[in-house]
């Protein structure tokens, strides 16, 4: 029903705004479905140990030292001895080719998150609160519908239809591993990492809040209106991102084999929730991780993003560059505390409070409906 208040209540400004961003979207797709090489279905070539890392490696996309990666064995071994001399089984390289066939990036998908993104943006700026509506009508605007439409959409395309990769996190460890020559195309690893930081950056953290499949996932199941007494206790953001932080800098250590000696290990790779998508648990961390995860989602607000995402790290830190974000009228602002209890975070109350370094905000649209003084906005 909100929804349809809503849509009567915005001007007709607006409604060419939501036909046009609706084309838009749609444009995107189909420009990614007609440039997009990646709809070959994957398929496992017969590979055998007789042959040598140099035969396997350029046919799967990586480098001698990404496969020696894959395959467990130190990078800078021999590329030219047979896998078997290398004691090499059939089931490990079966595996590692299977692994490394199911991170191929789907290019549709990067067209995917650009369109979800514009939607988004375009809510959150023009949409969501109807042109001239006054503030007593506050709890009508932003609607939650068109948000858990893209959630859907997010997890729907972009992560089951589409697969576990590219995604903003891997998106953030291959630009490290592709340091250490684990890619024959490293540039292409710094241009989709700049794709994603584009998209965080534009919107204050719009890929993660609407477009990552795993993080819509997180959202869906927190939005089901249970455990609310437990959700109102919020995670302190001081020790989220201190684990956070240890995890990335830990992950940096063991890729560049400064801890464990053996260069190339990356710690994330054993709790990628991504892999739900593709249905591939090959680690029992996994599968743990993705169980824990969900789970928790019911009570704390995505606790993956919060505690574990490596692009969760780096987009908080674009954020203080991000273009258009929750801003608040300082002049305007009362200190009530309105913000502060829609925020699953404590990112309204950094932002109130004036915090240099306030917690993450996925955009979420939230805080945006609930200031009695009308001094919060999503702006430049
Ligand atoms: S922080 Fe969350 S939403 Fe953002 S990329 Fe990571 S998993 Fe996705
Ligand atoms: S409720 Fe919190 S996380 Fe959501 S947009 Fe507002 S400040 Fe950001």
């Amino acid at each position: 029903m909100k929804i349809i208040s809503w849509f009567l209540q915005i001007s007709f400004k607006q409604r060419i705004w939501l036909f046009t961003t609706v084309v838009g979207m749609l444009a995107i797709t189909v420009l990614g479905i007609l440039l997009s090489s990646s709809s070959k279905p994957k398929e496992v070539i017969d590979f055998s140990i007789n042959m040598s890392i140099r035969d396997i490696a350029p046919n799967l996309g990586v480098t001698g030292k990404g496969l020696a990666r894959e395959l467990e064995l130190p990078i800078d071994i021999s590329k030219k001895k047979p896998l078997n001399l290398l004691k090499v089984t059939d089931e490990e390289l079966h595996h590692a080719v299977e692994h490394i066939l199911s991170h191929s990036d789907s290019m549709l998908k990067y067209y995917i998150y650009a369109a979800l993104v514009l939607f988004g943006l375009v809510f959150l700026i023009k949409l969501g609160r109807p042109d001239g509506a006054d503030v007593k009508h506050r709890y009508k605007w932003y609607p939650r519908a068109p948000y858990i439409a893209s959630l859907l959409l997010s997890v729907i395309v972009a992560g089951f239809l589409l697969g576990k990769s590219p995604n903003p996190m891997e998106g953030t460890v291959k630009v490290f591993k592709s340091m250490l020559g684990l890619y024959p195309d490293p540039m292409a690893k710094v241009i989709a990492f700049i794709f994603f930081i584009i998209l965080a950056v534009i919107g204050n953290k719009i890929i993660c809040g609407w477009a990552c499949p795993f993080g819509a996932l997180q959202e869906l199941i927190y939005s089901i209106p249970i455990l609310q007494k437990i959700k109102k206790k919020k995670l302190l953001f001081v020790i989220t991102n201190t684990i956070r932080t240890c995890l990335f800098i830990a992950m940096l250590l063991f890729l560049f084999g400064i801890i464990g000696g053996r260069k190339g290990f990356v710690i994330y790779h054993h709790v990628n929730p991504f892999n739900l998508f593709n249905f591939d648990f090959e680690t029992f961390s996994i599968l743990l991780t993705v169980i824990i995860a969900l789970l928790a989602a019911f009570a704390t607000y995505r606790p993956f993003c919060q505690f574990i995402c490596p692009f969760g790290l780096v987009s908080w830190i674009a954020e203080r560059v991000s273009i258009f974000r929750v801003r608040i009228d300082k002049e305007k602002c009362t200190q009530c505390g309105a913000c502060i209890k829609a925020c699953p975070l404590e990112a309204a109350e950094g932002r109130v409070k004036g915090k240099k370094l306030p917690a993450d905000c996925f955009s979420c649209a939230r805080c945006l409906n609930v200031c009695p003084v009308d001094a919060i906005e999503y702006k430049s």
